[in-house]
């Protein structure tokens, strides 16, 4: 601990002199202005304990030890998780769960705390099922898929065919597709790669005649667990075909049977629908800045999730992390320069309609600035750091990609708080971060930031039954807590910003 300190002291003040302060000892002043004289190359060596902590360093030393001592974050997350449950958009227990967040960061003593109102998609997955019937029959462990059509009642009967990839597909000829249901049997390898089977699987297949999509669930292993997650929309060209994801375990066992020269016929029934759309709300709380309250920081997570499990990694723990953060601010009376916003968005997992209202109302107003966007949505595993992008502006730039320039003196000055993040080991701090929620701000140029954890298992929880409390270690979900806390102190009360 104590050599965790002495880094962080050095670090402060080999930045730049130390801003005298009244209970200082001559001397110190006197290397403050030998500082400015020689450079830091030339300076006597400083121990540590001749100075005391910077107001930066001390206030993240006491949201260290005050996260790591409490329980408050597993309360919270317990009376989400347990108490509301999953929350998709549309739903009540999705507007439980945010009212519940209001109150609670009243009760955190925020500023103020308000919301407002976002519209929202309402799909619903009604009664689903798959059943293997040739050979069989066998009940496919199964989950539709978000925006996915319903079938005809009674069903939809057809003979497999199973591929590896978009090539083998488009290579097979148009009797072997047409009138099947086509099963994308696509391995795990990591999720950009392999989620495009399941944004386009079903857009695919009934382009070419196919009568439905299964998607081998899109995790690293089985349990039987069927992942479910939004498809892209239909094309208005082609015919809507239904499209659920099947567990690992029943997507390898029809591949061995076709591998074998048999015939494999799977019935799939779903209720799905898309209703009209309803009102959901993002959540808003505010710390205001002693120095700089025009100057905004914002940190969240999407409060909504799919409606399966309890949506404690993806994401409770990314909303209570944020919500622990501001409330451990005004715990221990560290109100920052600059202001403190926690949003809690609505509908990131199939629309980000959240993230896309809350930057339209407020990424635009030139008297309130937002400097940085912290999103957390990569679960609460043990905290590894952050990453940090700056997009393109301005008539020049395209909008959706990332200034180098920028990106690289930004990551700069967030190295800069390494030694706050070391003792919690969340001081990897590097370039490549963004988050659904974030992006529409981050198009209007301000920096995002994005938690990260190891990511050792999410992908095996990630919109399944098992994405539950159970799931979560409560040890780690207080380092994350932690790193969230002083990453969000730093930015809001460090001299400059990102
Ligand atoms: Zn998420």
């Amino acid at each position: 601990m104590s050599e965790g300190r002495g880094s962080l002291w050095s670090a402060t003040f080999s930045r730049r002199p130390a801003v005298p302060a009244p209970h200082r000892p001559p001397f110190a002043l006197f290397l403050g202005f030998t500082a400015l004289a020689l450079g830091a190359g030339d300076l006597p060596p400083v121990r540590a304990a001749e100075a005391p902590p910077s107001r930066l360093a001390s206030g993240a030393t006491r949201l260290t030890e005050a996260a790591l001592a409490s329980d408050h974050a597993w309360t919270r997350l317990s009376e989400l998780c347990d108490g509301i449950g999953h929350r998709l958009s549309g739903s009540a227990s999705l507007e439980r769960a945010i009212d519940w967040a209001a109150a609670a960061m009243r009760a955190d003593g925020a500023d103020s705390v308000w919301t407002e109102p976002v519209t929202v998609p309402r799909w619903v997955r009604g009664r689903e099922s798959a059943t293997m019937v040739t050979p069989g029959p066998h009940t496919i462990a199964m989950l539709g898929l978000g925006r996915s059509v319903g079938t005809p009642p009674g069903g939809i009967t057809a003979p497999v065919v199973a591929v590896k990839s978009f090539g083998e597909f488009e290579a097979l000829p148009d009797d072997a597709v047409r009138g099947k249901i086509v099963l994308w049997n696509v391995p795990f390898t990591t999720y950009g790669p392999t989620v495009r089977y399941r944004s386009q699987g079903a857009n695919r297949a009934g382009r070419r005649g196919a009568v439905a999509s299964l998607v081998r669930s899109v995790g690293p292993i089985g349990h039987r667990t069927p992942h479910t997650g939004n498809m892209a929309a239909y094309n208005d060209s082609g015919p809507r075909v239904p499209g659920a994801a099947v567990s690992v375990e029943d997507a390898e066992r029809i591949q061995r049977l076709l591998d074998r020269g048999e015939e494999v016929r799977v019935r799939l029934e779903m209720e799905a629908d898309t209703l009209t759309d309803g009102t959901s709300r993002n959540v808003i709380a505010e710390l205001r800045g002693r120095e700089r309250p025009d100057e905004i920081v914002v940190v969240g997570g999407h409060i909504d999730s799919w409606d399966v499990g309890q949506g404690a990694h993806d994401d409770g723990g990314g909303c209570v992390i944020s919500m622990e953060a501001l409330r451990l601010l005004v715990a221990l009376d560290l109100r920052p320069r600059r202001t403190v916003r926690v949003v809690l968005w609505t509908n990131e997992e199939n629309g980000v309609r959240g993230g896309e209202a809350y930057a339209k109302n407020h990424g635009k107003d030139p008297k309130r600035r937002h400097v940085a966007a912290v999103e957390s949505d990569g679960g609460v595993e043990r905290p590894v750091g952050f990453k940090l992008t700056v997009r393109q502006q301005g008539p020049g730039g395209s909008p959706d990609s990332t200034d180098a320039a920028r990106t690289a003196e930004a990551v700069a000055r967030l190295k800069t708080l390494a030694p706050l993040l070391a003792s919690i080991g969340a001081d990897k701090l590097e370039s490549g971060g963004g988050g659904a929620d974030i992006v529409p701000l981050m198009k209007l140029g301000v920096p995002g930031v994005e938690h990260q954890t190891t990511m050792a298992r999410y992908f095996e929880w990630h919109h399944t039954e098992a994405d539950a409390l159970s799931a979560v270690d409560p040890g780690e979900l207080k380092k994350n807590v932690a790193a969230m806390a002083v990453l969000i102190w730093a930015l809001a009360e460090m001299d400059g910003t990102l």
